[in-house]
């Protein structure tokens, strides 16, 4: 059993920030990445609206930067996944990863958001041979090809932008005739010569044998059916938090999302949390940024206030 002060869950912009702000004040905090070191934001190819930085940043390019600086402070970061937490007597909490099992004395809790997946005939079979949740991994092996792209939100319009850098053809599938895309988004995605919409329309099977050939589309208005000869189906329809570990331990929403109160603690004293997994509504990198800090200097006064 090692015995460490503060272990924090995730390794995004909440996580890496909790970790600086407890390396800031002497804690030495361990950062257990989880299945994707650096997170959500680590495989988004742009990211323009993070202040300070005019020009916009890569993805990558910001996490590394926020693992360094946290580093820098004598925060350890580990690739490992936690597998199990008995968090319910409190302080010293318990954590299982793959390759260790560990106490501490106060947590953070930044696991994250997963992508949704649609539910249709075809998508899991199919993941990894032409249905992706992640245009910057994959959108390198269509060049050249046709995609669609099923959802309206932001994050539907900025991957559908990086993919028109490689496929011929972006179709945007959305359920409805207006997009929840944020103005800037909407206007470049519409004025990209190589994107068009399908409006009033969901997908209700990837087509193919082995490989995607063609998505099955229902239109929601006429209940019109046509089959669309595609390479790709990248879906961007939400995300669920990353919350199963905590099941029956930490309070939840109906939605699974974590309840933090104003000091970003959970329903059990000194287990924090920050970030997406406890925040369905703003989820940008400058929000859990800022949760990320609050949660690491209320840990401290935590810590302290024990001593
Ligand atoms: P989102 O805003 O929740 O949008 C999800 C989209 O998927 C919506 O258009 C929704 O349709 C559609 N949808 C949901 N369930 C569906 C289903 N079962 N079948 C078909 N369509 C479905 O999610 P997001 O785009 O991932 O964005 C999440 C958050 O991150 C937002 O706050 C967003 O602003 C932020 N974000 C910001 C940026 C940026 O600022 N550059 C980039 C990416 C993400 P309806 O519209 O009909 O509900």
């Amino acid at each position: 059993m090692t015995k460490e002060r503060v272990i924090i869950l995730g390794s995004g912009p909440a996580g890496l920030t909790a970790a600086l702000y407890t390396a800031r004040a002497n804690l030495e905090p361990l950062v257990i990445s989880g299945s994707q070191l650096g997170g959500q934001v680590s495989i988004t190819y742009e990211v323009e609206n993070y202040p300070g930085f005019p020009q916009g940043s890569t993805g990558p390019e910001l996490v590394e930067s926020m693992q360094k600086q946290a580093e820098r402070f004598g925060a350890r970061v580990v690739v490992d996944e936690v597998v199990e937490v008995d968090f319910r007597r409190g302080s010293p909490f318990r954590l299982k990863t793959y390759g260790e099992d560990y106490e501490a004395e106060a947590v953070v809790v930044c696991t994250g958001a997963s992508p949704n997946r649609l539910g249709v005939p075809g998508e899991e079979a199919m993941i990894g041979k032409g249905v992706s949740f992640c245009a910057t991994c994959d959108g390198f092996f269509f060049r050249e090809k046709e995609v669609v792209v099923v959802g309206g939100g932001d994050s539907a319009l900025e991957e559908g932008l990086f993919l028109t850098r490689f496929a011929n053809r972006v179709r945007v599938v959305h359920r409805r005739d207006a997009l929840r895309a944020g103005e800037t988004l909407k206007r470049r995605a519409m004025s990209n010569d190589k994107m068009s919409f399908v409006w009033d329309t969901v997908v209700e099977e990837i087509v193919g044998n082995g490989k995607v050939e063609a998505v099955r589309l229902r239109n929601l208005k006429t209940g019109a059916a046509e089959r669309v000869s595609t390479d790709g189906v990248f879906i961007y329809i939400g995300h669920f938090p990353n919350t199963d570990l905590f099941r029956g331990q930490l309070a939840m929403d109906d939605h699974g999302y974590l309840q933090t109160d104003a000091r970003m603690m959970t329903s059990i004293d000194g287990a924090f949390a920050a970030g997406e997994v406890q925040d369905p509504v703003y989820r940008q990198v400058a929000t859990s940024v800022g949760q990320g800090a609050a949660a690491g200097m209320m840990l401290e006064r935590w810590l302290a206030s024990r001593e």
